[in-house]
This record gives structure tokens, C-alpha cells and sequence, in this order.
């Protein structure tokens, strides 16, 4: 089965997130466990966290269709000392708040060079914070999310989610999420069935989809290879239908959860019926 949502808002508690999923139709969905924009946030209650629990069982949604987003702040490839300490233990601290959710999984963005490294250290610099995540925690696995290769940021092409794979040790917990909006902008073209089938061969080539744990759907308001990170409604923006109907009827896609990102939440129960609606049989 394919497990299509949407990032739903936290606003008044985490708890409220599986009813927010519910709410617009949605088999899966993404969230962050604490404000996006600050380095610091109070523990979750142990109130919201059982409430979680419940919501996410009353929503039937299993914790594996759950895509929890880290902070924006957080750099794991960060050149500096000071920096690179700060956004580890940021991180870890996300880990933490998802396996008290009883989540499977932690999205993040791979980091950003600053101009003061090469690409290679950076991503050596990710893989080595992973692993040093992954050593003080059990049952959450780092996913990995490909970049538009806006500024300084790495991941943008495939060879990178694979050598930062490559860095972790325990490769049972680590996998990639891939953002079509990201994928086209950085390069890949997915206009078209044939474009599609050459990139996402192109993915299995490099990275290999025993490694995907999750997607974002979203359509790109800029254009192919542009490095530009602008997301925009499904259909609406330079990618159009194609890869979403090829994503929908394509096997190697199930049981992930697929969420969108788009850019006017009032449409995701319509967006979310559309992408469903593309299924063949
Ligand atoms: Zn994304
Ligand atoms: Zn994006």
C-alpha cells in the first residue's frame, strides 16, 4: 500500500499531529518534535507522550509511516569545532525525543560546508556524526534527505547520500529520503516516465532503494538543475504530474511514508485525494 500525507502542525502539542493526519486523509505523515527554528526546547511531558501514542493508534498509522524533520539549525557536516558540537548534541536530542514517541526514523538535512571545507570532509563530517548519534541510541534510523544544492549545502547529488552511507557503521540505521522538488532542482530530471525511470535508475545505481525510508512529494516552482529550494503544489509548479503518477504506481515505493510539503496546506486533503486518485489498479 502506498502511505501518502502530509508535515502536519504540532501547534498546541505533538499529540496533536496523528489527529492533524487524520484530519486530511493522510496514511502517513511528518512532523518536528520541537520548534523547527530554536536549538532549545523544554523535554516532551510524559502526558504528550502517551497522548501521542494514543492519537497515533486512534489515526491507525504505524510509527514506521512516521517521518520526523529535524531542525533547520542543525549543520552535522559543520566545519567548525564549536559548531559541529552544538548541532550533534541538537541532534541526538531529536533522536531522543522520537524513540520517546516511539518513532522509527529522523529526517535531516546532510549539512553545509560553509565555504570553509571541501564537499568529501563535509560529508565525512555527516557520517561521522551519525555514527556517533547512532552509538548512543537503539531503534532510530538517521534518513538521510537529498538537497536542492541551494548555497553550501551538500547532498544534492546522489553520490553523496552514498558516501556518507558508506562512512556509517551500522548500516541497518541509516537510509535517505528523496524530495522530488530537491531531486529535479538539483539536476534529475522527472518531467516525464522515461526521465523518471532514468533517474530513479540512476538512484538505485548509486545509492540503491533498500536504502529509501521515505519521500517527499512536492511539484518546484523553479527549474530543472536550478539549486533552488522553492516547493509548490502538486501539479501546479515545472515538475507537473508525471513522476507523482509514476511514484504512485511504481512497487519499489510501498510502505514508505510519502509526504508532501506543499506550499498551500488548506489543499492537502485534495492534493493527498489527487495523488491516490493516480493509482492504476
Ligand atoms: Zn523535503
Ligand atoms: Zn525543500
Amino acid at each position: 500500500m502506498k502511505r501518502i500525507g502530509a508535515h502536519v502542525s504540532t501547534s498546541g502539542g505533538v499529540e496533536n499531529a496523528p489527529l492533524n493526519a487524520q484530519a486530511i486523509g493522510a496514511r502517513a505523515f511528518a512532523l518536528f518534535t520541537k520548534n523547527q527554528r530554536q536549538w532549545h526546547a523544554k523535554p516532551l511531558s510524559s502526558e504528550s507522550i502517551a497522548a501521542f501514542r494514543i492519537n497515533l493508534a486512534a489515526a491507525a498509522i504505524a510509527p514506521e509511516h512516521v517521518l520526523p524533520h529535524d531542525s533547520y539549525l542543525i549543520n552535522l557536516g559543520h566545519p567548525e569545532d564549536e559548531g559541529l558540537a552544538k548541532s550533534r548534541g541538537a541532534f541526538l536530542d531529536e533522536m531522543e525525543r522520537c524513540a520517546q514517541l516511539g518513532l522509527k526514523l529522523l529526517n535531516f538535512h546532510p549539512g553545509s560546508h560553509l565555504k570553509q571545507i571541501d564537499e568529501a570532509e563535509c560529508l565525512r563530517r555527516v557520517a561521522d556524526s551519525i555514527n556517533w548519534a547512532l552509538e548512543q541510541t537503539a531503534g532510530i534510523t538517521a534518513v538521510i534527505e537529498n538537497t536542492a544544492g541551494q548555497g553550501t549545502n551538500v547532498g544534492y547529488r546522489f553520490e553523496h547520500l552514498a558516501a556518507i552511507i558508506d562512512g556509517v557503521e551500522d548500516k541497518s540505521r541509516v537510509g535517505v529520503c528523496l524530495d522530488t522538488c530537491h531531486t529535479f532542482t538539483a539536476g534529475y530530471d522527472l518531467r516525464t516516465p522515461e526521465a523518471c525511470a532514468a533517474t530513479f535508475e540512476e538512484f538505485e545505481r548509486v545509492v540503491g532503494f533498500r536504502y529509501l525510508r521515505g519521500m517527499h512529494l512536492n511539484d518546484s516552482k523553479p527549474d530543472l538543475g536550478s539549486r533552488v529550494d522553492r516547493h509548490e503544489s502538486i501539479g501546479k509548479g515545472k515538475l507537473g504530474l508525471a513522476v507523482f503518477e509514476y511514484i504512485v504506481n511504481d512497487p519499489r515505493f510501498e510502505e514508505i511514508p510519502m509526504v508532501l510539503e506543499t506550499v498551500d496546506d488548506t489543499i492537502w486533503p485534495e492534493e493527498i485525494a489527487l495523488l491516490y486518485s493516480l493509482q492504476r489498479s
